[in-house]
């Protein structure tokens, strides 16, 4: 890689990547002739989705915008794996469920009402949240393709060759497994996770198959015995032969998951000899067919592993409560796919450098702040391919998220702190409601915030009467400085925060103790608390009035 490269975003290099394997794959390039360059990601809706997976959603979405950018056709799709069968009970979901295990998700019923099934509950609960994270997607259904017969052609390649199949797994497990690679669904109850099937006729395309009762611990068959033609949605192919087949069928390009598939031996390296001996299909970037390439790195959101199957950590849904969903976004763009994010939004102020980060990449796409040429290329591009929506012309206002958070602290309310903000001139008095959008936005987040999960130094509450034992806690000493900071105040008609600043330490000169001294007894008077927010802008914030009035009370 050259060093001109190696400067690349992560999301450009991969789409560099892409493009140049298409040219040494003809079926590849026969492909991307038709359909353009495919970005592939799953998700079996088979409950709430974590927040990992947004990750690969993020990365998939930003590949595609970067292959777009070199003026090739591409769009990332994402399938929702609604044939596999529903293999553990939800623990969100009544006892009532658990007589579906068994059953392929789309055909069990929504657990709430507006749904078309289970699977169109889970898959809607995070696809429709995609707008905000200005991921673009098509979005599909698995099960929708094996009825459309998509899946045909894969499926007896698959039957046809089960010798071959099996001798894969053998190469890389040890041992032969007994079942054809096709799950059936049964068609007396409707499981697809209880059915073997043991003989195909390859001359009629007909599989024998029983529902057995005790094939899989989760779920038990019917017993049913019968046959089938194994076409247009009658069943499914088990997940590793599955993945492989859907390489050739959907055309996928490039296809990235956690790193957790891309072990050796794991559910990827199958389906690379799978795609590569049984279909003569290249696996998608980053794999190659000698090759299995990287996963990406977990996600994880206050420490927690984000693991469906453990069922831990914050769900993708649920995340834009905790964080916005353009700064997320921003977070994964930034960071490479094989970094390890460990993000904490709970009693911790990494939202508060989160928001600062984006702010400066923001002022330097944006030309307001100075930066050296290759951080103005780096940030510039971060910027274009983490932006949700259209990129404004003008830099839209910035305040930074720790001082919304006080501004919110001090007036209680969207509307008025924009009004003190006009007041105090860090906006324009004329901005206008389409330039306040992303204000307002922080402004409501910083609320919630501070409301929720703020660690305890960012939250305070302004007294409205100085309490007794708050009074008594004020040594004589203080008690001068405070009168004196009174004094000045009502000496200045517009107080400047700098002189202010300096004020307090003549101030504590002047009667001899520590200034921290007196920030303490003011922090006491204004919030009952030993700290608080930056004390000169703090007053500014606050109104010199109602300082006053509390100091006046001592
Ligand atoms: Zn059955």
């Amino acid at each position: 890689m050259s060093k001109n490269e190696d400067s690349l975003h992560w999301a450009d290099q991969m789409a560099r990547a892409i493009v140049e394997r298409e040219q040494t794959e003809p079926k590849l390039r026969e492909i991307v002739k038709e359909k353009g360059y495919i970005v592939y990601d799953e998700k079996t809706p088979s409950g709430s989705i974590h927040i990992g997976s947004g990750r690969g959603w993020v990365i998939h979405d930003a590949i595609a915008k970067a292959l777009r950018d070199l003026g090739v056709k591409a769009k990332f799709v994402l399938s929702s794996d609604d044939m596999d069968p529903y293999d553990k009970a939800n623990k969100d979901l009544p006892e009532s469920f658990d007589q579906y295990l068994g059953m392929p998700f789309r055909n069990i019923p929504s657990p709430v009402q507006g749904y078309k099934s289970f699977a169109d509950y889970y898959f809607k609960q995070v696809t429709e949240k995609f707008k905000d994270f200005g991921i673009q997607c098509e979005l599909e259904s698995t099960g929708e393709r094996y009825i459309k017969g998509d899946f045909n052609s894969a499926i007896k390649t698959v039957l046809d060759n089960f010798d071959k199949i099996q001798a894969i797994y053998e190469r890389f497990y040890g041992e032969k497994p007994n079942t054809l690679f096709f799950n059936p669904i049964c068609e007396k109850c409707g499981k697809i996770g209880t059915t073997w099937a043991y003989e195909w006729d390859t001359v009629n395309e007909v599989l024998k198959y029983k529902c057995m009762k005790n094939h899989v611990k989760w779920a038990e068959g019917c017993g049913h015995e019968g046959e089938m033609s194994p076409y247009n949605g009658n069943g499914k192919l088990p997940w590793k032969v599955e993945w492989a087949a859907k390489w050739p069928t959907v055309g996928a390009a490039c296809e990235l998951a956690g790193k957790d598939h891309f072990t050796h031996g794991g559910s990827r390296s199958i389906a690379i000899a799978i795609a590569d001996e049984i279909f003569d299909f290249p696996p998608p970037y980053p794999s190659t067919r000698k090759n299995i390439g990287k996963g990406y790195e977990f996600f994880t959101v206050g420490g927690k592993k984000m693991s469906t199957s453990k069922g831990a950590g914050i769900g993708f849904a649920e995340a834009t409560e905790y964080a916005p969903a353009h700064i997320l976004r921003y977070l994964l763009v930034s960071t490479r796919p094989h970094a390890v994010i460990d993000f904490d939004p709970v009693n911790k102020n990494d939202l508060i450098l989160l928001h600062e980060r984006f702010d400066k990449t923001e002022r330097i796409y944006f030309g307001v702040e100075e930066a050296s040429d290759s951080e103005v290329a780096k940030n510039k591009r971060i910027y274009e391919l983490s932006h949700v929506g259209k990129i404004p012309s003008k830099m839209p206002i910035q305040i930074p998220f720790s001082f919304a958070a006080i501004i919110i602290q001090v007036v209680l309310d969207v509307d008025k702190a924009i009004e003190l903000l006009k007041k105090l001139k860090h906006i324009p008095k004329d901005a206008e409601k389409h330039d306040l959008k992303e204000l307002i936005e922080r402004l409501k987040f910083a609320e919630n915030w501070v409301k929720e999960f703020a660690p305890e130094q960012y939250v305070f509450k302004i007294n409205e009467k100085v309490p007794d034992d708050v009074k008594a806690k004020i040594e004589p000493k203080q008690l001068e400085c405070l009168f004196k900071v009174k004094a000045y105040l009502k000496e200045h008609d517009e107080v400047d925060e700098k002189l202010l600043y300096d004020q307090f330490y003549n101030i504590a000169r002047s009667v001899d103790i520590n200034p921290a001294e007196l920030f303490r007894a003011a922090y006491y008077v204004l919030i009952g608390k030993e700290k608080g927010p930056k004390l000169a802008n703090f007053i500014v914030t606050l109104g010199k009035e109602k300082v006053i009035e509390l100091i006046e009370q001592l």
